[in-house]
């Protein structure tokens, strides 16, 4: 195994002293991947006071629980007591947290076998009492022991079984899979935070399509995302070949997975279809208007589940234009508009998104970029490369201009100017000239805000 010289370096410090150091969890499971380690988990029989001893920097991140964070040659490591955990009234802390005497022990108490691998990093060989490597090796995800009794000790168990399943590509093992419909009534008493960063790790999954899924079958996202679901079964007319759970499903693989809000509002964009249904003369479905039912019902799920604002606030937006309709008689005024409208700092992740719902609609569509939208992000280069204003802060004069001109004090007229000024450089970006607005301002005031009067 390929062990980061950082964490030796580490484990020699806790060898002087005579306390052991193993490498456990996430990190030892990774190793045996070759996936990249995202943080370094350390246990140990030392107790958090005996480790603050042993090194400059250690925060009592969890000594409550027996864990300290020590930074160390410029990297931290998470330590932890050996310790198992006892009842768990609540289904989501444990009541009491107890000191072990042995790794075995501090192994057992952990939700997965493949998450319950430990390395010496003294004596150097590997503590595998759940048979861990070999459910690594048939790509299954495992609870330990009963798994009724796992899920019952901590609600997250559940969620955290489909998260894996999705980052690794693995398969929930059968019994470990059928336990979860029964565990719904503690994952209902997970806090929405908890939930939220297993959604996250879905969303930046390579195919979070896995995640979900996987979700559905069990009950969970009806329990968490219960807008999403409601799109099973839902027909769509016209280009679609699927219905509207596995269209939202397909188009935020499509998505890039590196960008949270374009996979949330991928996901998300159609939500408000289920509540807006309703059949055409012909009797095939249509869903008016629901790209703001969806922009409102996406708002509600992403507060609900605790999402940063801003990521709520872009998700939103994004939902709610998705439906633009570009043709190439657009005019180059019809587009600044829509920009104008968007905002020019949204325009990519809009066009990002209409490329992830078309490949979404059919099997054959993933690779494809639609020829549409594709003279539509042209044309919207076009017309942002051209000298532009697209709000009312890049017009050639500002409102100081405009009230010395008219004659008039500051309020609300000066506003409307300006916004009539804006609506015609977006008509015709020649206009954006001092004299040329003026000249208009002058008009749009006597013609439209004070009828007859002469500034
Ligand atoms: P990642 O860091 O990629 O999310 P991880 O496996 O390291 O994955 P962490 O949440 O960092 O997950 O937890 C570290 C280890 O702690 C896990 O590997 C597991 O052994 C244990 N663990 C974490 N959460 C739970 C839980 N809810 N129930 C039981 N054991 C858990
Ligand atoms: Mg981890």
């Amino acid at each position: 195994m390929r062990i980061p010289a950082v964490a030796r370096s580490l484990a020699s410090v806790f060898a002087a002293a005579g306390r052991q150091c193993w490498l456990v969890g996430g990190a030892v499971r990774d190793l045996h991947l070759g996936r990249p380690l995202t943080d370094l988990d350390i246990a140990t029989d030392a107790r958090p006071e005996d480790v603050s001893q042993l090194f400059r920097a250690v925060i009592p991140t969890g000594a409550r629980h027996g864990t300290v964070t020590v930074l160390f040659k410029g990297t931290s490591f998470e330590v932890t007591t050996f310790r198992t955990e006892e009842r768990y009234s609540d289904g989501r802390r444990p009541d009491r947290v107890s000191f072990a005497p042995s790794i075995l022990d501090d192994l057992s108490r952990r939700d997965f076998t493949i998450n319950a691998m430990a390395w010496d990093l003294v004596r150097h060989r590997l503590e595998d009492p759940h048979a861990g490597r070999a459910d690594l090796a048939a790509r299954l995800i495992r609870a330990i022991g009963n798994p009724d009794e796992r899920f019952n000790e901590d609600g997250l168990r559940p969620l955290r079984a489909c998260r894996f399943a999705a980052q690794l590509g693995f398969t929930i093992e059968a019994s470990t899979k059928e336990a979860i419909p029964r565990a719904l009534g503690v994952v209902a008493r997970v806090s929405a935070e908890r939930v939220r960063d297993e959604i996250v790790k879905i969303l930046g999954s390579p195919r979070p399509s896995d995640g979900f899924r996987l979700m559905h079958e069990t009950g969970l996202l009806a329990l968490t995302l219960p807008e999403l679901a409601s799109g099973d079964g839902l027909a769509q007319g016209d280009l679609h070949c699927w219905d509207v759970l596995t269209h939202s499903l397909m188009s935020c693989d499509a998505a890039p997975r590196d960008d949270l809000v374009l996979r949330l509002a991928a996901l998300l964009h159609d939500v408000g279809k289920p509540p807006a249904v309703s059949a055409a003369p012909d009797g095939r479905p249509t869903f008016h208007g629901h790209e703001r039912l969806s922009r409102s019902i996406a708002t509600a799920v992403l507060e609900r589940l605790r999402f940063p604002v801003a990521v709520t606030r872009d998700v939103a937006h994004l939902i709610g234009e998705h439906m633009f309709n570009y043709t190439e008689e657009w005019s180059d005024a019809a587009v600044r508009r829509l920009v104008a409208r968007v905002g020019e700092q949204h325009i990519d992740r809009l066009i990002a998104l209409r490329r992830a719902d078309h490949a979404g609609m059919c099997p054959g569509n993933a690779d494809a970029y639609p020829q549409g939208l594709a003279l539509f992000a042209a044309h919207v280069r076009a017309v942002l490369d051209g000298a532009k204003a697209l709000t009312v802060r890049e017009l050639a004069v500002d409102g100081t201009d405009v009230m010395d001109r008219l004659g008039i004090p500051a309020g609300p007229a000066v506003g409307t100017v300006l916004a009539e000024l804006l609506e015609a450089v977006l008509d015709d970006p020649a206009l954006n000239e001092r004299d040329h607005l003026l000249a208009i301002a002058e008009r749009v005031y006597r013609e439209r805000i004070v009828p007859g009067s002469r500034p």
